[in-house]
């Protein structure tokens, strides 16, 4: 789960990591209110949506006086603000964050993330900040620190040290940075953020740290022990096919080509996209509908694909262990009379009580391809789909 920039930052105040004095605001009024409590200029008038980039696609405006906070705060709040990370669609802006101004000397890069392969929290670094860190990742490696901590021993004041000095950093601000990576690191953790991610994090000509962006991430499964976090979850800026489908429990993911699937098991999910991308087509998503699914949680990810535009054929992919056939296919059945079924199905099932599964399909009047197994099935979808 993704939270604003805004609310980002109210986390890292509870836990002391400096940013800049701010607040959100929904209309100029609102945002000239805020800015004269802040008392100086220039202040930042910054568009608040899950995605980054906003500076270069114009959502993040400095404003001299409180005529230019409202003309600056018109502007951002409704517009369609496209980055490269929102897609050509791009976003409509509601809210703006109107935030102190800031003296600017260096801009750092700063994040936090799980590594997988060596099972720690990496802290990654650069002194390449304000920038897209894939690019300095790509074009500049050496640019990049990356150090790992033991999630056993937690941060250790050597972490830090490596931090700063691959930092370059100014002895006089030292201290203060390494207080300011303890304390993250600690909100990482007990947050269970799968990223936090600054950039850039400033060294103002005061040489004091400062985060003047703060992106966080947080891990879907730990939500149940972070019922106040929730609090700050924005429907608006998620995808609407995954929200439907997280009512339901089922494990979707919207992707970008046309094959839509439904298959019983992650792994078997992953070979199914793995086989229709062989076969030449592309998946529209990845649907695991689980292994204890019942035909309603079928019914369910069948309309879920159904609304999906870009879908132009269905594969569906079960094996019926715990998921007895038969009752898929009375899922099957069922959402094709309560939705209006558009495109081709092609079914491939296999395991328990497949002879009744397949005839419940093949009496249900149900226009489908059957393929008798996963190479065959591939092939007949992205046939269907090429046409
Ligand atoms: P992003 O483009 O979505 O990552 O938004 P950021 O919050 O990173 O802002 C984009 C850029 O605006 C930053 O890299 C800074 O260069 C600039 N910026 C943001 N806040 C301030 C500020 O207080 N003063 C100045 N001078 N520049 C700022
Ligand atoms: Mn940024």
């Amino acid at each position: 789960m993704k939270i604003h920039e805004f609310q980002a930052k109210q986390i890292f105040r509870k836990y002391k990591v400096p940013t800049p004095e701010g607040s959100v605001a929904t209309d100029p009024e609102k945002a000239a209110q805020i800015a004269a409590n802040l008392g100086d200029f220039p202040v930042v008038v910054k568009a608040q949506i899950h995605a980054g980039g906003r500076g270069k696609g114009g959502g993040v405006q400095l404003a001299h006086s409180l005529d230019e906070v409202k003309s600056h705060a018109g502007r951002i709040i409704g517009m369609n603000l496209v980055t490269h990370q929102t897609g050509p669609e791009g976003r409509t802006v509601k809210q703006v964050l109107v935030e102190a101004g800031v003296n600017i000397d260096k801009e750092l890069y700063l994040s936090l993330i799980p590594d997988r392969e060596t099972a720690s929290i990496m802290v990654i670094a650069s002194e390449a900040g304000g920038m897209d860190i894939e690019t300095v990742a790509a074009e500049t490696p050496e640019k990049i620190i990356r150090v790992h901590i033991n999630p056993l021993t937690g941060i250790q004041p050597f972490h830090s040290r490596k931090v700063c000095f691959g930092l370059n950093l100014a002895p006089e601000v030292i201290k203060e940075f390494s207080f300011m990576l303890k304390q993250l690191y600690q909100l990482f953790v007990e947050n269970d953020c799968s990223l936090v991610e600054i950039n850039p994090l400033v060294i103002t000509k005061e040489n004091k740290v400062l985060a003047i962006d703060a992106k966080m991430d947080f891990d879907d499964n730990a939500m149940f022990r972070h019922k106040d976090l929730l609090a700050f979850r924005d429907l608006d800026e998620e995808d609407p096919l995954d929200v439907e489908a997280s009512k339901y429990n089922l494990n979707y993911i919207n992707l970008d080509g046309t094959v839509g699937n439904m298959v019983n098991g992650a792994g078997l999910a992953m070979a199914v996209m793995d086989t229709i991308k062989l076969a030449g087509a592309e998946p529209a998503n990845f649907l695991d509908v689980g292994g204890g699914a019942t035909a309603e949680m079928v019914e369910n990810g069948f309309k879920i694909i159904l609304s999906d535009d870009k879908v132009k054929a269905i594969l569906i992919n079960i094996f019926g262990g715990i998921l007895r056939c038969d009752i898929l296919a009375q899922g099957v059945v069922e959402a094709a009379r309560n939705t209006e079924i558009k495109v081709p199905l092609v079914v491939r099932m296999e395991g328990t009580n497949v002879e009744e599964g397949r005839r419940i399909l093949a009496e249900s009047g149900l226009e489908l391809f059957t393929a008798e197994d996963m190479k065959s099935a591939g092939d007949i979808v992205a046939r269907i789909v090429a046409e």
